[in-house]
């Protein structure tokens, strides 16, 4: 990998009420980082850190994005979105200046929350160089001061998220780093529900036999983005039954069920 060309800077448009159900997640995400920024006097009277950074860990496509672009939406914070593979630069030293940049650019647009996806790409256990000075040992130390300098004054939130929380370097798990961590599951039949009504509600449907519950009994183990893409399937399997249809039938969404490849596994959840 080339290493980052820029770092992206976005304002996202998420809202809570885009994410269907999860209602538990929402709920801790929204006093580990929203309460704190909102009121920061009530944790300092009574002299409690917020905690600083919040790990969510989870199988993949359940959410863990959404949840940070929403904090970002809905508390008002600049959005910096960085993946860990993107810090790795072949170039001595341009991988830990990678890591600084994007602090200060979150510092200078302030409030803002830094989202880091895939962070267990900097763990030193992976490193392939030689020991003592292997590019994710530095990455990884560069990140380590870098959160150790955040202080509430900064107005800087980090999240991070993985689906192998089983390889994270045990340091950025130490209090005052990632100190809150946070299991996504997959959607269970309520969150189902939630994400097939948000999606219905953009579909034309025939509702009498496709509903929420009957479509979230189909999809036991399916993730969000999964719930997702089986609407969309069923909707083009409609189409291409007729062209000129305009409303999917139960048996498309059936139809596309019994050809439907899951992707999370046993090993994923928890
Ligand atoms: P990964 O681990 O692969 O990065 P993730 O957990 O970050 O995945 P997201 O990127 O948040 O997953 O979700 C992928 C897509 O799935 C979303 O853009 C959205 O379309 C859909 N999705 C997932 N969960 C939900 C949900 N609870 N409500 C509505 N849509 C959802």
């Amino acid at each position: 990998p080339s290493g980052m060309r820029e770092i992206m800077l976005e304002v996202p448009k998420v809202y809570w009420s885009d994410i269907g159900g999860q209602g538990e997640v929402k709920a801790r995400l929204k006093e580990a980082i929203q309460l704190p920024l909102e009121n920061p006097s009530l944790f300092t009277s009574m002299g409690i850190n917020p905690p600083k950074g919040v790990l969510l860990y989870g199988p993949p496509g359940c959410s863990k994005t959404l949840f940070a672009k929403a904090l970002a939406t809905e508390s008002g914070l600049n959005f910096i979105a960085v993946k860990g593979p993107e810090l790795f630069n072949k170039y001595v030293g341009e991988s830990e200046k990678a890591v600084r940049n994007v602090f200060k650019r979150a510092r200078q647009n302030s409030p803002s929350i830094i989202f880091f996806d895939e962070i267990d790409s900097l763990t030193t256990s992976r490193s392939s160089g030689n020991s003592g000075g292997s590019v994710s040992e530095r990455v990884l130390a560069q990140l380590l001061t870098e959160l150790d300098g955040i202080d509430q004054l900064c107005r800087v939130s980090v999240v991070a998220a993985t689906n192998r929380p089983d390889i994270i370097d045990p340091a950025l798990l130490r209090p005052g780093r990632f100190d809150r961590i946070l299991y996504v599951p997959p959607p269970d039949f309520d969150s189902r529900c939630a994400i097939f009504d948000i999606q219905l509600k953009k579909m034309q449907v025939n509702s009498k036999d496709v509903t929420p519950n009957v479509l979230a009994e189909m999809t036991e183990g399916f993730s969000g983005a999964e719930v997702v893409s089986f609407c969309q399937e069923a909707a083009i399997s409609a189409m291409e039954d007729d062209v000129n249809t305009k409303v999917v039938e139960l048996k498309h969404f059936k139809q596309v069920r019994s050809g439907f490849k899951m992707h999370i596994t046993k090993e994923m959840i928890q």
